[in-house]
């Protein structure tokens, strides 16, 4: 077993009684953060993605979603966080018509966010000068700061090892530092989450090297204060450059020869990684949950197995959690009011009844109701639904290893189980711009579908999946299911938003559920493929008579909370991540 293999002491500190921002700071070592993190030296957050769509900025999954929670949780802790990344002046939205999804691309105007044009900053790409031009929105601990230009392009444009993909990760890594000085800040930490964000380590080394400090000084420096959130499996999956294509698009970006010849000698058979290089500069490294860690199998240039820190993602509570059942778990003391889980969990959720269970869950349904209003499934038919449906929903990204078809595999079973309870099915996700395989996977299940009267009538895909179906799925329906392949799930945070909604859970113990017990839930497992399907299909009876009979689903819903609320919690996250980065 993999159990012991990288096994870390994960204890979570709740922090109670907090009463301001500077109890919060000492329990958490007053000293270094003061001396680390202030206004003018924020801790700095690097993302390719930003799902932020209060804040005009569409990511495409959970890389951006959790860019985006973080930030708030941040604001909300008082913590000088500042997150840096591009913007898109593009996003792509998807419709589906007989099956067939087709992508729309629709100009977005940051002005019409609350973004203010700060100046511009200038990046060598191909023997010219790139123009881009730095955006600013502040809040009052936090900001996000972007770079754009007209030309920018789309999220994910073009595959991964292309040139556009480089040039949008140089803009973000070398414009992104010079749009930092430009307001004139300055990195205390810099989280590169994933290696899109690369570039902005070796902004810091070529800066610090210019300033005059000794090449190896400045490597151990930046080494020291460089944490890389890897949320990944597998390296050998990931794109390549070319030592040609740095030549074009890094290197002029670069000012000391020491640093160019540093990257130049990564370089095997004139290819890189970028993970294979941010290992190397960043000292601090984790991984997005206690399974991931073990599992992540990365090497440095030396062939030696990375160890990565086991920091689980969170979610930020108030924007995911209906706002009824955030008051419960302030007044029963279940939550701090920074959102930290308090002690005693399991005695307090005793205060939690199937009435009070019901209720919640019947505001949800109408917060769902409101989004389906004006989303349409995929017949262009408006759903509404009352209090007693059954609802089950997956909703997640329409990919391969999260297996959004398993439950179609027997469609007379799947039929059997749903029509026993009168149940519905609610299916989103959107299909990556480009993949025939997915895409021709969901026009095939939706056929398939069609050729059952009640299958017709109860299974319904929701298109263009956002942050407002994913709110308006975890608040409304009664359980989820979440069946991705084992070993695959770097952690996942739908299911989080499901479990803090009094929402039962159906899943494979993978990704973040795997921080929790197997009993935590309603686990899925089996030898193979089949197995594992007939038992999701078991636990979809048992959650449809579960809820049916209050004691049942009076344990279901507390044990679940039990066990992950102090793992949901992106306090706890922002909170391990700054014990990990500023060690007491
Ligand atoms: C929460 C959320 C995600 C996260 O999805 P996982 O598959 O659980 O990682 C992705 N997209 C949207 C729109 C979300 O709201």
């Amino acid at each position: 077993m993999m159990e012991n293999e990288f096994e870390e002491e994960f204890i979570y500190h709740p922090l109670e009684n907090i009463e301001d921002v500077d109890l919060f700071y000492e329990a958490i070592g007053r000293e270094h953060l003061t001396k680390a993190i202030s206004p003018e030296r924020p801790y700095t957050y690097w993302t390719i993605e930003l799902y932020d769509q209060q804040n005009g900025l569409r990511g495409g999954g959970g890389l951006g979603v959790l860019a985006a929670d973080t930030r708030r949780v941040a604001e909300k802790m008082g913590v000088p966080f500042v997150l840096i990344t591009p913007f898109y002046p593009h996003e792509t939205h998807q419709t589906i018509h007989d099956g067939v999804v087709y992508d729309e691309h629709v100009d977005v105007d940051y002005h019409k966010f609350g973004f203010r044009l700060v100046d511009s900053v200038n990046i060598k790409c191909c023997d010219a000068l790139c123009k881009l031009e730095v955006i600013e929105k502040k809040f009052a601990n936090t900001r996000i700061i972007a770079v754009t230009e007209p030309n920018f392009g789309e999220l994910y444009s073009d595959t991964s090892g292309s040139d556009h993909r480089l040039y949008q990760e140089v803009s973000l890594g070398f414009g992104g530092y010079a749009a930092l000085k430009l307001i004139g800040l300055k990195p205390a930490i810099i989280q590169l989450n994933e290696v899109a964000t690369f570039f902005a380590a070796v902004a810091r080394l070529d800066e610090l090297v210019h300033n005059g400090m000794d090449f190896y000084e400045a490597v151990v420096y930046t080494r020291k204060h460089t944490l890389y959130t890897n949320h990944t499996l597998v390296q050998a999956a990931e794109a390549e450059f070319t030592l040609e294509q740095f030549e074009r698009y890094v290197f002029p970006n670069i000012k000391s020869s020491a640093v160019r010849r540093w990257l130049s000698e990564k370089f095997e058979h004139g290819r890189i990684k970028l993970s294979s290089i941010t290992i190397e500069i960043a000292e601090l490294k984790s991984g997005v949950s206690k399974l991931h860690t073990r599992v992540a199998n990365y090497h440095d240039v030396a062939g030696n197995k990375v160890k990565f820190k086991a920091i689980t993602n969170g979610i930020d509570m108030d924007a995911w959690v209906l706002p009824g059942i955030m008051s419960f778990y302030h007044q029963a003391q279940i939550l701090d009011e920074r959102d930290m889980p308090l002690d005693d969990l399991d005695i307090k959720l005793e205060a939690l009844s199937a009435m009070e269970i019901r209720l919640a869950k019947n505001n949800g349904r109408r917060v769902l109701n409101k989004v389906l209003e004006h989303r349409p499934d995929h017949r262009g038919q408006v759903l509404q639904f009352s209090d007693d449906d059954f609802i089950f929903d997956f909703k997640r990204r329409f990919v391969d290893y999260k297996r959004p078809d398993l439950p179609f595999r027997d469609l007379e079973r799947l039929r059997a189980v749903l029509e026993e309870h009168g149940a519905h099915y609610l299916l989103a996700g959107r299909v990556h711009t480009g993949d025939h395989v997915m895409a021709g996977k969901l026009k095939h299940l939706l056929e398939a579908v069609e050729t059952d009267d009640y299958l017709r009538s109860h299974v319904h895909y929701l298109p263009d999946y956002d942050e407002e179906l994913a709110y308006g799925l975890s608040a409304g329906s009664n359980a989820s299911i979440n069946v991705p392949i084992v070993g695959l799930e770097a952690c996942g945070t739908s299911w989080m938003k499901d479990v803090a909604n009094f929402g039962l859970l159906i899943s494979t113990h993978d990704g973040g559920v795997a921080d929790g017990s197997i009993n935590a839930y309603l686990n899925v497992s089996g030898a193979d493929e089949n197995e594992e399907l007939n038992m999701l299909y078991q636990r979809m009876e048992e959650v449809m008579s579960a809820w049916e009979n209050d004691f049942d689903l009076e344990t279901l819903v507390r044990r679940q909370l039990v066990e992950f609320l102090p793992v949901i919690s992106g306090a706890r996250m922002l909170k391990d991540y700054l014990d990990y980065l500023f060690p007491i």
